[in-house]
């Protein structure tokens, strides 16, 4: 079971983090990753790394933030690949300040990159999906789409919209054979959030906060979305799977 054997993925973001831990579990489950970040020295360095023993894997260089870029990067995929199998939309910033000083466009930033970015790529590649009979969406959402925190407006806007995308995307993308679903981690110990794990009150308030008392680890993350690219997750479709160590339903 959760084979993704002869299946092509496009996982945004993945040199590092999260998405670094989704690329090497899916190769270790047979599929081939395409690896993306902004530079091709990074991608095609990180996908060297997961080819070893496998040759299943190979780069493409694009900001995601740049949609005419993402979208040529999905027929791209099916150029080299002839198909694009299964889709992660895994790259995501952050941006942190008090209300007043939020600027307009560290907002517009992070919808671009949260939001916008992986409605462009989903369309792209659902019209692939349609034409070879199925496919698998995976956005990423995060427990902050469900529960809010101060200082971070945009992150809390761009997650809560992606479980909205997810669900409005599974409903027309069902009859062809495509699911689309989100993950919402929790507080996960990766670059993005290093600030954080040093910062001894933050750290503690993750570990007070969390029934599990720890921050996640990327390969549970990872494992999730590797559930929800199988063909066992066929009858999965429109959810948020919350990877969070229990933090989404304590009070
Ligand atoms: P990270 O910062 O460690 O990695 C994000 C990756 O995305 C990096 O490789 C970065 O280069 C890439 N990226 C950023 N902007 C990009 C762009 N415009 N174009 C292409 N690539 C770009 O972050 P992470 O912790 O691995 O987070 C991955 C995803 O998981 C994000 O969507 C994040 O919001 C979400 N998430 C993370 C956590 C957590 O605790 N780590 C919790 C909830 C949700």
């Amino acid at each position: 079971m959760f084979r993704l054997d002869g299946k092509v993925a496009l996982i945004t973001g993945s040199t590092r983090g999260l998405g670094w831990a989704m690329a090497q579990a899916m190769v270790g489950v047979g599929a081939h990753v395409v690896v993306n970040g902004r530079t091709e020295q990074a991608v095609w360095a990180k996908a060297a790394e997961l080819s070893l023993g496998t040759g299943r894997s190979s780069g493409i260089a694009f900001d995601v933030a740049d949609l005419s870029a993402a979208t040529a990067a999905v027929e791209t995929v099916v150029e080299r690949h002839g198909a694009i199998d299964i889709l992660v939309n895994n790259a995501g910033i952050q941006h942190r300040s008090p209300l007043a000083d939020f600027e307009q466009h560290e907002w517009d930033r992070v919808m671009g990159v949260n939001l916008d970015a992986p409605f462009a790529l989903a369309r792209a590649a659902a019209v692939h999906m349609m034409g070879a009979g199925g496919g698998r969406i995976i956005n990423t959402g995060s427990v902050m789409g469900q529960i809010a925190r101060p200082t971070i407006p945009a992150y809390v806007a761009s997650k809560s919209a992606i479980a909205g995308l997810t669900r409005a995307l599974a409903v027309e993308l069902a009859p062809h054979g495509i699911t689309v679903n989100a993950i919402g981690p929790g507080y996960v110990a990766t670059e993005m959030n290093t600030p954080l794990v040093n910062d001894a009150a933050f750290n503690q308030m993750v570990i007070d906060r969390t029934p599990a008392a720890r921050w996640g680890r990327p390969h549970e993350i990872a494992a999730a979305a590797v559930f929800l690219a199988s063909d066992e997750a066929s009858y999965v479709n429109g959810q948020v799977l919350l990877v969070d160590g229990g933090m989404s339903i304590a009070l």
